[in-house]
């Protein structure tokens, strides 16, 4: 089984990481804008300003310097510190509307930022290398992988579910039943965090889409549960008849699972 920290989406990391580096171009590129606007005058008082203005910005550039350079060093080594692990985590967070706006600016859809986004979150997850029974792991899946025709309520029970095949509401129930984790399945973001607060996991395997697994795995990050995300496939569209590829399930578990 192929690891999720070295071959799930290398490339798209790295929109993450550029997008941040962008950012502090851009960020310098203003300071120098500012910088010349307020040479244009001589007095003493607007050299004082300058000076200030210059340590603030030079210092917060340092930090952001910095910052990349924990978040590289956490995706690069998969035993990296609990502490780079956790000012990496922040600086992801804290670079999240930023890295919106820059990749807009250039281009880059949302969509492919979210999963960026999401491959990051998965690979610091997994270079924890933390363990749990399968009791502790929830497997949080979205009614929209159920058949849109099936009559059976598995929102309410997901044991309520026949097996019919038709959906892949199947596969996640036999792999509930081989490992014995628990599965549920949430009718949206609202419900699922009602869920994950009743279950309590120690660990997730979140499946949903680019947008929802975003704001699950920061929810659930605020909280420090470790979040693994399982991006859903969309062939009639979003929200509608969605399937997961039952094999990546597996191998985000196998991440967690001791
Ligand atoms: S696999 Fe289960 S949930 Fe999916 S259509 Fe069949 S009975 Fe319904």
């Amino acid at each position: 089984m192929k690891s999720m920290n070295s071959t799930d989406g290398k490339g798209k990391k790295r929109i993450f990481i550029l997008l941040g580096m962008v950012m502090m171009l851009c960020y310098f590129a203003i300071f120098g804008v500012i910088w010349l606007l307020m040479t244009t005058s001589s007095q003493e008082l607007r050299q004082v300003m300058m000076t200030g203005f210059a340590a603030l910005f030079v210092c917060t550039f340092l930090l952001m310097g910095a910052g990349l350079t924990f978040l590289v060093i956490g995706l690069l080594r998969r035993s990296a510190s609990p502490v780079v692990q956790k000012i990496g985590r922040n600086i992801v967070d804290f670079f999240y509307p930023m890295t919106m706006w820059v990749g807009r600016l250039f281009g880059v859809s949302k969509e492919e930022i979210e999963d960026s986004y999401i491959k990051i979150n998965n690979q610091m997850t997994v270079s924890q290398d933390r363990k749990y029974r399968p009791e502790e792991i929830l497997i949080l899946a979205p009614h929209c992988l159920q058949n849109t025709n099936c009559p059976h309520k598995i929102t309410i029970d997901v044991q309520n579910c026949h097996r019919c095949g038709k959906c892949s509401v199947a596969g996640l129930l036999d792999i509930a039943e081989e490992t014995g984790v628990n599965l549920v399945v949430a009718s949206g973001g609202t419900f699922a965090r009602k869920l994950a607060k009743e279950y309590q996991p120690k660990a997730i395997v979140a499946i949903a889409c680019e947008r929802d697994l975003t704001s699950g795995i920061k929810d659930m990050n605020a909280q420090h549960i470790p979040v693994v995300g399982v991006l859903n496939e969309r062939p009639n569209g979003p929200c509608y008849n969605t399937t997961v590829q039952i094999c990546k399930v597996r191998q985000a578990l196998a991440e967690f699972i001791e």
